[in-house]
């Protein structure tokens, strides 16, 4: 082991889930996320050791390292909706807490993050979250004050924490009614269609669209 290389070693799993969602996979891609004097080295003896493959010029994930990587990205991207949604900042103010959080959080407490907001699928960059053991819906030990528009009840308030339409399309209309993050919503009606207040007027919603608009509920 490499102890004095840990901390890198995370960086550049991290660094290569998001090249890899982002297309890129080249060593020049590498360096261009992972500042280190030794990356070359760091990455010889990652490969050495089976966390990373080269293929050509090609880097990539292996199943050995890709749930460890897995964990980091869920970590980082639980961190940035917890501030965003909990604590509602700006993203200057905490893009770097995200980062320094994402090694603070421990199992336990990352599960209890993510039961709290809602098992949330994507960042607030619209990034997938990776699911953890909690997200399977079998055990809510927290009661999440972050909740799908669909789980409202009728006559309960709340305030827009996130949206993720399935396209742009959706997105737009959404906005031409003020259906957007920070807004504050009153659940209506569930049936037959979704029927929500927001700024003195009534949006009729599909069940569809309720379902990807996410709520921050007051708790009593
Ligand atoms: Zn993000
Ligand atoms: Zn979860």
């Amino acid at each position: 082991m490499h102890p004095y290389h840990g901390h890198k070693r995370d960086e550049i799993l991290e660094a290569l889930w998001t090249m890899a969602e982002d297309q890129l996979q080249t060593n020049a891609d590498l360096a261009a996320r992972v500042e280190s004097t030794r990356l070359d080295t760091i990455v010889e003896e990652m490969i050495a050791e089976g966390d990373v493959v080269r293929e050509g010029d090609k880097l990539a994930l292996t199943e050995k390292s890709r749930p460890r990587a897995a964990q980091i990205i869920r970590r980082h991207r639980l961190a940035e909706r917890m501030f965003c949604d909990l604590f509602g900042l700006e993203e200057q103010s905490w893009e770097a807490s995200a980062c320094t959080f994402e090694h603070i959080l421990d199992e336990t407490v990352t599960q209890s993050v993510c039961a709290f907001l809602g098992h949330p699928t994507v960042c607030p960059h619209g990034k997938p979250i990776p699911p953890g053991a909690c997200c399977n819906g079998n055990h809510k030990p927290i009661e999440p004050i972050v909740i799908s528009l669909k789980d409202l009840k009728v006559g309960q308030s709340g305030r827009i924490a996130y949206i993720t339409p399935r396209t742009t399309r959706r997105l737009s209309r959404l906005v031409s009614y003020g259906v957007v993050p920070g807004s504050d919503v009153k659940l209506n009606q569930r049936y037959p269609s979704y029927v929500i207040r927001i700024d003195q007027t009534d949006v009729a919603l599909e069940t569809e669209i309720a379902k990807e608009i996410f709520v921050r509920v007051e708790r009593e």
